[in-house]
């Protein structure tokens, strides 16, 4: 479909004016784009003109002229560079943003904020509230002045929406997962008027479960509070999930995280280091951190406010609702640029001196987040953040926000567009459809693979994406069928090894659903994903979810598809 027949969403205006924080800087580094894009892109000076006119005035900017020269840099038109690279598709999380203002917020106290009226767009609250009671978090955390040492309180109020009562809780402490390389202590947990509970801590430390003095009955409430603490790393070679790499600290799963529960019981497994390891049902999260003044936070959900905490440190509170995650970011010396797109605030972070990049990482969120809308459907939160951080050329998903590898700002940009169009799409699959990444690891990753040929098509082209498919997805397929990194893609990723996982989880179910989209068309397909994400918002799938919605959606035998892509 071409891109210019779609037609607008009422969901992909954008807001009003942006009002800028002091720190934003924007439409001053004109010269360093246009010789970024010149030489990158070959692009001439009309298309940088309609480039950053689009970008500046917050439009529909996957109109602009395509960049015809884009492709011929990407990195992974030959398969040998691909097996050496795929490790930089480890995608995962997100944190989100901040509404910067300050004071103290209202109400009684953190408690008592709206998590997610603040963090979601209007449109988004009636989808939430239907989802039925939803665990809820209120963390209170504190940074060490040297920022070794993490410390808090979570107090989880847990419902059981199952049929069966509970016996127990269990927690999962991401921190001492080999992804994270931390280490978690839990100092105690009690219950509201029960005292300490008993609890136990699986061999390997990720696993803590908790026994209630009373089985939970369907329907009711148990609140639970743990006390923490967390041995923060620093690191000054490879790629840093978790902990401290050049001035930059990553926190994700900060906090003793409530693990999903399914008919199967409650789901405790480690996936290998090469797959992602949240797997979290979304929740209401109200956090107050406390951390040295020269750090700015950013986070998932929306920063409410921030108080001065004396002694040179700041307490800001930050709240959101349903998040799958609460991951937040801690950074001296950043710089942000800013725009609105698909109803949404993005704010792009990168290291000083990194502006063209910075504000290239900023243009591609933007104009992803409004294809996406469209294709996928819209956009639910109120902030998107991408920020630059030690991943090297890897990314990883945040719920509203895109971690981008600090090499992809500088000096491998070539790579950027596509890195930040997958992250962007795991907005949609991740944050939104959840799965779980031990077992279906190709549904999220799959999808948010084959989403940058919408994005490339949208932004450079119908040659632009075939080039894409071609180089990125067909040749390492090819390549594995001929050097035996083949099998299925429906296998768990603890059946993958390192080179396997990307060949099979990305590459090989991208061109699954690209057999997908030929088979069915365009308009057929993107409305079967748009029914995917009606259904499933918020919600864990598994691959029938899906496939059961291919069938009835897009009205086509799935069967032969999946036999001979996914099997
Ligand atoms: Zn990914």
């Amino acid at each position: 479909m071409a891109v210019s027949s779609v037609p607008p969403s009422p969901f992909t205006r954008d807001a009003g004016p942006i009002r800028r924080r002091p720190t934003d800087r924007r439409a001053t580094h004109g010269g360093d784009t246009l010789s970024l894009y010149q030489q990158r892109c070959r692009a001439t000076n009309a298309d940088y003109d309609s480039w950053h006119a689009l970008g500046q005035m917050g439009r529909r900017c996957y109109n602009r002229p395509k960049l015809p020269g884009m492709m011929t840099a990407h990195p992974f038109v030959s398969p040998a560079p691909f097996i050496t690279r795929v490790l930089c598709l480890v995608c995962g999380l997100c944190l989100a943003g901040c509404h910067l203002w300050s004071g103290q917020p209202q109400g009684d106290g953190i408690e008592a904020l709206p998590a997610g009226r603040a963090a979601l767009q209007t449109w988004a609250v009636s989808p939430f509230e239907a989802l039925g009671p939803l665990p809820a978090y209120v963390i209170q955390a504190a940074l060490s002045d040297g920022g070794e040492v993490l410390a808090g309180r979570v107090s989880v109020t847990v419902p059981n929406t199952d049929s069966t009562a509970w016996p127990d809780l269990v927690f999962r402490l991401y921190p001492n997962t080999p992804h994270y390389a931390a280490r978690m202590e839990v100092s105690s947990v009690a219950s509201e008027g029960q005292g300490a509970l008993p609890h136990a801590l699986s061999a390997d430390g990720t696993v803590l479960r908790v026994t209630l003095p009373r089985p939970l009955a369907p329907g009711a409430r148990e609140t639970v509070t743990l006390e923490f603490s967390v041995q923060v790393p620093t690191r000054t070679e490879g790629y840093t999930l978790f902990g401290w790499e050049d001035d930059v600290l990553s926190l994700p799963g900060f906090y003793p995280t409530l693990a999903v529960r399914s008919d199967a019981g409650w789901a405790t497994a480690t996936p290998p280091v090469f797959a992602d390891p949240l797997f979290n049902p979304v929740a209401e999260y109200r956090l107050t951190f406390t951390a040295p003044s020269d750090l700015t936070i950013v986070a998932s959900g929306v920063t409410l406010g921030i108080e001065d905490a004396g002694e040179g440190r700041r307490t800001w509170h930050i709240v959101g609702a349903p998040l799958r995650d609460l991951t937040l970011l801690a950074g001296r010396g950043w710089q942000s640029v800013s725009d609105t797109a698909a109803g949404a605030r993005v704010i792009s972070y990168f290291p000083e001196g990194d502006s063209p990049a910075g504000e290239a990482a900023l243009l591609h969120a933007a104009a992803a987040l409004r294809l996406f809308s469209d294709r996928y459907g819209p956009y639910p939160y109120r902030e998107f953040k991408v920020v630059a951080a030690p991943l090297g050329r890897r990314g990883m998903e945040y719920t509203g926000l895109a971690v981008i590898g600090a090499a992809l700002y500088d000096p491998h940009r070539d790579e950027l567009p596509f890195l930040v169009a997958h992250e962007t799409a795991h907005q949609w699959w991740y944050a939104q459809v959840g799965n779980d990444p031990l077992a279906h690891p190709w549904l999220d990753e799959g999808l948010a693979e084959y989403a940058a040929f919408d994005y490339y098509q949208g932004i450079y082209g119908r040659a632009a994406a075939e080039a894409l498919l071609t180089g990125r997805w067909q040749t390492p397929v090819r390549f594995g069928d001929e050097h035996g990194i083949a099998g299925a893609v429906t296998r768990a990723a603890d059946q993958m090894d390192d080179r396997s996982y990307p060949l099979l989880a990305y590459a090989k179910a991208a061109l699954f659903f690209n057999a997908l989209r030929e088979q069915v068309g365009d308009e057929r397909y993107h409305a079967t994903l748009q029914a995917y994400v009606r259904a499933y918002r918020w919600q864990i799938v598994t691959p029938q979810h899906l496939l059961g919605l291919v069938q009835s959606v897009a009205e086509t035998d799935v069967r032969p598809l999946v036999t001979k892509w996914l099997q």
